[in-house]
């Protein structure tokens, strides 16, 4: 009896721990795999602009005595060379939130202020596009957090607003206090997104019309970075949309009650 008893107890503790092991490993093989999926995807995506630059630069140098085929030549390179350069930030940036310390720091952060960031970011384009910014924030809200990051969640928000809104339509941020929650919405009136698409377009590189990108200049990777963003912070950002009637994204972050305190600062 007793030595049944110790096998009873033994045997259900080594499953577990076989368990433990085999789950281990499962996770093991899909974090590679979707590590390796990463770097293909990467390769794939800086190898378009990469390619670009180096035809424009052999038809520049072929062009040499033709000067306005030089300027236009030029232009694309500039284009294709900003493009590769927000594509290397936004790498760099979505390998550090997935890495040891996302946060780096924590500090209350003026919502207004992040709000007004990213509008500033987003103003020119919006004006090229007659796109009206409109803001609406509640007074003295704050959030725990890294004010880059956060006003970069945001702009990327208002940035998508604007560039996937028509011209004349108008795109709407307000910031709300919620519970324990500040909300941050931002609102357009654009093409919407597929009900179909709408559980994808935070994963890496997703777009729901690929052929599209190249004229609107996107990454794939803004809504990606703001998933991040949220998570790091112990928020979420969530998406409601009709596709042909506009979107409207909900960035949540855990609110702080400390002001930023600017006697403390002195
Ligand atoms: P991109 O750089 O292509 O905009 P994002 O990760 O920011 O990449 O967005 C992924 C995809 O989600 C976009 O390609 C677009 O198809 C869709 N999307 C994002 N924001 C909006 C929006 N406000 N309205 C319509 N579609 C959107």
């Amino acid at each position: 009896y007793p030595t049944r008893t110790v096998v009873a107890r033994v045997a259900p503790l080594r499953s577990r721990l076989v368990l433990a092991l085999i789950e281990d490993r499962t996770r093991e093989h899909r974090v590679e795999a979707v590590r390796r999926d990463f770097v293909a995807n990467v390769s794939h995506e800086l190898k378009t602009p990469v390619g670009a630059i180096r035809l424009l630069s052999d038809a520049v140098v072929e062009a040499s005595d033709d000067p306005e085929a030089v300027e236009r030549f030029a232009m694309r390179m500039k284009k294709e060379s900003e493009r590769l350069s927000v594509l290397v930030q936004q790498i760099i940036e979505l390998s550090r939130l997935q890495g040891d310390d996302p946060l780096e720091q924590a500090d209350p952060v003026s919502v207004e202020d992040v709000v007004e960031t990213a509008i500033d970011t987003s103003s020119i384009d919006a004006s090229a596009r007659s796109v009206t910014l409109s803001v609406q924030c509640d007074s003295d809200l704050v959030v725990l957090g890294n004010e880059g990051q956060i006003a970069m969640a945001v702009g990327n928000l208002v940035k998508n607003a604007v560039t996937y809104s028509p011209t004349g339509a108008t795109v709407a941020v307000t910031a709300r206090s919620l519970d324990s929650f500040v909300e941050i919405a931002v609102t357009d009136q654009g093409i919407g997104i597929p009900a179909a698409d709408i559980e994808r377009i935070f994963e890496r590189f997703y777009r729901v019309d690929p052929a599209r990108h190249r004229s609107t200049g996107g990454t794939g990777l803004g809504l990606s970075i703001v998933k991040h963003i949220a998570a790091v912070h112990g928020g979420e950002v969530r998406v409601w949309s009709v596709e042909g009637q506009g979107s409207t994204f909900r960035l949540r972050l855990p609110r702080s009650h400390d002001l930023p305190d600017e006697d403390e600062a002195l």
